[in-house]
């Protein structure tokens, strides 16, 4: 029988911090086993015959405003700053996103634009953001029909693609978050630190795995290897529900399908993320030559199809958040409070919709508590 002091399943960020921690502050060895063929779970990044970098499983932009997570992982890359400026497809004409005062001008003649610009700055003030949802409850006309327009223009297609329900049936919660922003910044996210690693995501997790410590098994499922690992602790970034073998039922995820294509044009569009609510069955299309300013005379885009998620078939990308599946990952939750020395963590062992920057710090916090 092999003997590991520390079994940690899945070589994505979450588990590579868990490893990074345990060898380089406490000395121990780790064993990080992924059943995929590659490190850096869904941050995998590779570059293609074309020059370009991609992001397998699509678009990565590393964001937080925690100087803490920031000033971490830059002990393993050094910075390409990055700030995401997606836009729309929308009645056949590119419109910035999160709808702001600039999304106004591109989709209304002036008059109008100029006359909601003012009422939305008067009622709410410069720089803020207001949920969709709440424009649309607006007593004032203007108001309300800027609110309906974006929400049928912009959200509800949409949604219905990612998600495969009406938007009612979206935990409030995700709805409510959905603004118009009352200001011109066309920056997607207002957090301090915005970047992609400078040599890819892949290889900022592989810096953080080089440890004579730490050994990385690929290819390598739990299940082909529990039985023959002896191991003091295990930390576990795959499924919850798959590790308890479905015993309370299925934990739903949403996935998605990547259609990765090389365009013989320098660039294909004008941003590095073009959303599609309302034509076609794809929702976006990112072009990831953006991402690190790669100059080549060819360019390689990715399709994102959005999928049900069938157990063997494809991946669980995204947990859905509502509380009938919180209350069964609370059960499940349950039963992993009886196993001494286990560790559920991650994206798909917490079932939470982690940021990347968000998986760090929940893995930091958890090598807090066990060591
Ligand atoms: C389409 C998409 C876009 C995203 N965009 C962004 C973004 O722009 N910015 C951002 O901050 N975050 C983004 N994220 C989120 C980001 O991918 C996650 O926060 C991060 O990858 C979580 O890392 P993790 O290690 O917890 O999980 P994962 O990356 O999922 O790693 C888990 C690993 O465990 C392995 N595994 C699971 N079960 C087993 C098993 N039984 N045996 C062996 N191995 C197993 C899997 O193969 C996988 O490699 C995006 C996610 C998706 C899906």
């Amino acid at each position: 029988m092999e003997k590991v002091k520390n079994l940690i399943v899945g070589a994505g960020i979450s588990g590579a911090v868990l490893a990074e921690r345990l060898a380089s502050q406490l000395q121990e060895n780790v064993l990080v086993i992924d059943r995929r063929e590659h490190i850096a779970g869904n941050m995998f990044d590779s570059k293609h015959s074309s020059g370009i970098t991609v992001h397998r499983y699509g678009p990565h932009i590393f964001h937080t405003r925690s100087k803490k997570v920031w000033n971490y992982l830059s002990a393993f890359t050094s910075w390409h700053y990055f700030f995401l400026k997606p836009m729309a497809w929308v009645d056949n004409r590119y419109v910035t996103l999160p709808f702001n005062l600039n999304s106004l001008y591109q989709v209304f003649p002036a008059y109008l634009a100029q006359r909601l610009e003012k009422k939305l700055v008067d009622s709410y003030g410069y720089n803020v953001k207001v949920p969709v949802m709440k424009l649309r409850e607006q007593q004032e006309e203007d108001l309300r029909f800027l609110g309906q327009y974006v929400y049928e223009k912009i959200f509800e297609q949409y949604t219905l693609k990612q998600w495969g329900i009406a938007p009612e049936k979206i935990d409030p919660e995700v709805m409510a978050r959905v603004p118009v922003f009352v200001g011109k910044d066309d920056g997607y996210f207002q957090d301090t630190y915005q970047a992609i690693p400078a040599q890819g995501y892949t290889r900022l997790v592989e810096n953080m795995l080089h440890n004579s410590l730490i050994s990385v098994r690929l290819k390598t499922p739990f299940e082909k290897i529990k039985d023959t690992v002896e191991y003091q602790r295990l930390f576990y970034t795959g499924s919850i529900d798959e590790f308890f073998n479905y015993q309370f039922g299925e934990l739903p995820y949403r996935s998605l399908r990547f259609d990765i294509e090389q365009k013989n044009t320098e660039y294909y569009q004008p941003a590095v993320v073009i959303n599609y609510p309302n034509n076609f069955d794809f929702t976006r299309i990112c072009e990831h030559k953006y991402f690190l300013d790669e100059k080549t005379p060819s360019t390689v885009i990715s399709v994102e199809f959005p999928q049900a998620f069938k157990r063997g078939e494809n991946e669980p990308y995204y947990p859905i958040s509502n509380p009938q599946n919180a209350a069964l990952y609370e059960r499940y939750m349950q039963e992993a409070k009886k196993l001494p020395n286990t560790y559920f963590f991650g994206r798909l062992g917490a079932y939470k919709y982690y940021n990347m920057a968000q998986a760090v710090s929940a893995a930091l916090d958890l090598f807090e508590k066990i060591k």
